[in-house]
């Protein structure tokens, strides 16, 4: 297979050529013409079970649409899945995930602490029929039980960007299957299957996007469990948009060269905060204390451009910081081309249990493209 950078390019538009365009025609129909009854039907059946158009009408936008499946095409071929299916957003593809795990009879779920606040939500409330023990990643052994139905990880993880160990967590699931959020590293910094995970997901809004415009979620898995979600997708109409496929699609193509200068960025800041007398402590996966288990470099290929840190003044600091910035916008979601800082306690893990809440003197900063002097001399004045 040729290089990541290469297939971020290219993946996804192989027939272009062969219907003399440069790049993907764009169709919005919500329904297609059926040649016959008997035909439609057939192509009707197979395509509300899971299965691809092969050929046959693609009947209705809810069962098939060539934009939403040239991204996940692209997507499976980063990831090195059999197939992906694409939803409206990060969460409806956490929720088809979870559908799909309830329809196998085994509601109960282990998932890693900490993970992103709205994820922590939905299974916290256990509001699709799934229970959940929450542990830390040493603790995944000993929580399975016989009607465990998933293992829920996020690395590097929301909002402290902390590290979990991909394969010694599907050795402990034990032949459960292990779901990783993989939106913070994105398949250019880390593919889960590759360390034995089954399902892959993201949140599509943040980095695979990368420009703020556009919402989106993806899961990447082996052909069973893309064909089960594709059939909760059917079912449930949490559809991806063909506008947004292909905008999602158009950013895969400068992933890997945003993803690089904007952790290069990352890497100078967190060497800069982590010596600044108004800064408490700094989590980034490329500083040592940060990553005890070694695994930037074996699992992940580099650190990112996502930091949190806190400050030394308290909560009362942290939020004169967030509202002092003048060039890095106080925002949720992060993975764009700009920079932007939140306070996860108050904002994006707000509805997190008091025991699992990140520390109130905590700020999430997602570096983007802007020259990182300018970034470090907006910072040094709000802390001063
Ligand atoms: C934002 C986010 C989600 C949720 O995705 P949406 O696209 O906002 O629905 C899930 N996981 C992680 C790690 C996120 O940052």
């Amino acid at each position: 297979m040729t290089q990541l950078d290469t297939r971020s390019v290219h993946a996804g538009r192989d027939d272009l050529t062969a219907l003399g365009v440069h790049v993907p025609p764009i169709d919005l129909s919500t329904t297609y013409p059926l040649p016959g009854v008997s035909s439609g039907g057939a192509s009707y059946d197979a395509l509300a079970l899971g299965n691809g158009p092969d050929g046959g009408s693609l009947v209705y936008q809810r069962l098939w649409n060539p934009n939403v499946a040239r991204f996940e095409e692209a997507m499976a071929e980063l990831e090195y899945c059999e197939g992906a299916v694409a939803f409206g957003s990060g969460m409806a593809a956490l929720s088809a995930a979870l559908l799909a795990t309830v329809a196998t009879g085994k509601p109960h779920l282990v998932a890693v602490r900490p993970i992103y606040g709205g994820s922590d939500h939905l299974l916290s409330t256990g509001l699709l029929g799934t229970t959940v023990t929450w542990v830390t990643a040493g603790g995944i052994a000993d929580a399975i039980r016989p009607d465990t139905g998933l293992v829920i990880v996020e690395t590097p993880a929301n909002p402290t960007v902390e590290l979990v160990d991909i394969a010694a967590a599907v050795r402990q699931a034990n032949g459960v299957p292990v779901l990783v959020d993989n939106t913070f590293a994105t398949p250019v910094l880390q593919q889960p299957a590759q360390h034995g995970a089954t399902l892959v997901l993201h949140s599509a809004t943040k980095y695979l996007g990368g420009h703020g415009d556009v919402m989106g979620g993806v899961v990447t898995a082996n052909a069973e469990w893309t064909a089960k979600l594709r059939q909760v997708r059917a079912l449930t109409g949490g559809l991806l948009h063909p506008l947004a496929a292909y905008e999602l699609h158009r950013g895969l193509q400068t992933l890997p060269v945003r993803i690089r200068a904007q952790q290069a960025s990352a890497e100078k800041l967190a060497d800069w905060l982590s010596t600044h007398p108004a800064v408490d402590y700094v989590y980034y996966p490329g500083l040592p204390e940060c990553d005890p288990l070694g695994l930037v470099g074996r699992q992940l290929a580099g650190p990112g451009a996502v930091l949190a840190f806190t400050t030394a003044g308290g909560y009362q600091a942290a939020a004169h910081v967030a509202a002092s910035l003048q060039l890095i916008t106080h925002a949720v979601s992060l993975g764009g081309v700009d920079t932007l800082i939140q306070h996860p306690a108050g904002l994006t893990h707000r509805l997190v249990a008091e025991e699992a809440k990140p520390h109130d003197n905590l700020l999430r900063l997602s570096i983007g493209l802007e020259s990182s002097e300018d970034l470090t001399a907006d910072l040094a004045q709000a802390l001063s």
